[in-house]
């Protein structure tokens, strides 16, 4: 039976170029920093970024709890969406490892409005904690996969700025915003103090994330996570990897965003009473189901595809490296199958 793996992005297998790369890296202690695979893949992210450092970390989650914890003092306040990854995904690790409470503003359109950042920042008086740090995320993860504008994201960042706070981006698929606004990421993230991208969704490689800032910035958080226990010694297997989805891998994001162009579009083809495209935002495809969704998803694993549910009557579909259009096609006749079955 055909396997289709639709549930997210993380899923990707390595490619046959990083195996093999990843065979014969050369490395090092990376705690010692004499890994050169993870030197080489630091300096390059940076360098990608036109920001002066990065650092290799484990995954996404390390890297913004590090982002957290090194903008921050503890007893601070952050800023951030209420339905953002850093609040709703994250185990509390910002309250329990960063020790900084949320202030969660409305973000359901990929970015809360700088009217309201404005009012939630929080003025000097005796009774207040202090606001340490403004997160953003870029695409968003929980609104669908929006990509976020420059614009919205420059108008973020001018406030932080006249108010005195960093800016950290959650950027896991960073380079998904960037393909869809058809942008390059130097320039999407010029205005922030902060990013993490990951290299372990749509990029493929098999494991990590990087984090991305100032010199003194990546310093203190290469401290932080020698504490969290995220130094790695001989990385630079990861870190091989890690280039070849820098080098090769970003530049083939927009056949996932068409191919899920494609997928919404035959979906809406069927004209079914069972299921509607919401949206399609990047390499996201978000569906309604009106009938027994528990027993939809169970029908289709049955059929050899996944899909995992995005809240009631919702469906995600994540397109990525490893999806075809056979795949595609698959999956479509498996819908009209299954609906076949409903309506017996
Ligand atoms: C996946 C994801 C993360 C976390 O990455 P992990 O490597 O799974 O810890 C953070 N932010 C967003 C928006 C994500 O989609």
């Amino acid at each position: 039976m055909r396997e289709v793996d639709l549930r997210s992005d993380t899923v990707t297998r390595p490619t046959a170029k990083m195996r093999e790369v990843m065979a014969k890296a050369k490395v090092g202690d990376d705690v010692y920093r004499e890994d050169p695979t993870v030197n080489k893949l630091e300096e390059k992210a940076a360098q990608a970024l036109g920001k002066e450092a990065a650092l290799f970390v484990p995954s996404g989650t390390m890297g913004n709890l590090l982002a957290v914890m090194t903008h921050t003092q503890p007893g601070d306040e952050i800023i951030l969406g209420e339905n953002s990854h850093i609040f709703c995904y994250e185990v509390g690790g910002l309250a329990k490892l960063a020790g900084v409470q949320a202030k969660t503003l409305a973000d359901s359109s990929g970015i809360f409005s700088p009217k309201a950042m404005q009012e939630a920042i929080r003025d000097d008086n005796i009774h207040y904690p202090r606001t340490g740090l403004i997160c953003v995320e870029n695409t968003h993860n929980r609104a669908g996969g929006v990509a976020v504008s420059k614009v919205k994201l420059d108008d973020i960042c001018n406030l932080a700025i006249k108010n005195n706070l960093p800016v950290h981006l959650d950027g896991a698929r960073l380079f998904n915003a960037a393909a869809e606004l058809e942008i390059d990421v130097k320039s999407l993230v010029k205005n922030v103090d902060s990013v993490m991208f990951c290299i372990s969704k749509g990029l493929a490689a098999p494991v990590g994330s990087l984090l991305v800032g100032s010199k003194e910035f990546i310093m203190q958080a290469r401290k932080n996570r020698k504490m969290l226990g995220g130094g790695m010694r001989q990385a630079g297997m990861l870190a091989a990897a890690g280039l070849v989805a820098l080098e090769e891998m970003t530049n083939r994001i927009d056949d996932d965003h068409n191919l899920a162009n494609k997928f919404a579009k035959l979906v809406k083809g069927l004209d079914s009473e069972m299921i509607r495209v919401r949206n399609v935002n990047t390499n996201f495809v978000i569906l309604e189901v009106t009938d027994d969704i528990k027993g939809l998803i169970t029908q289709l694993a049955d059929r050899g595809v996944k899909i995992s549910q995005f809240g009631p009557g919702l469906l995600r579909a994540v397109i990525h490296k490893d999806i075809s259009n056979e795949d595609i096609n698959y999956v479509v006749n498996q819908l009209v199958d299954v609906e076949g079955k409903f309506n017996e």
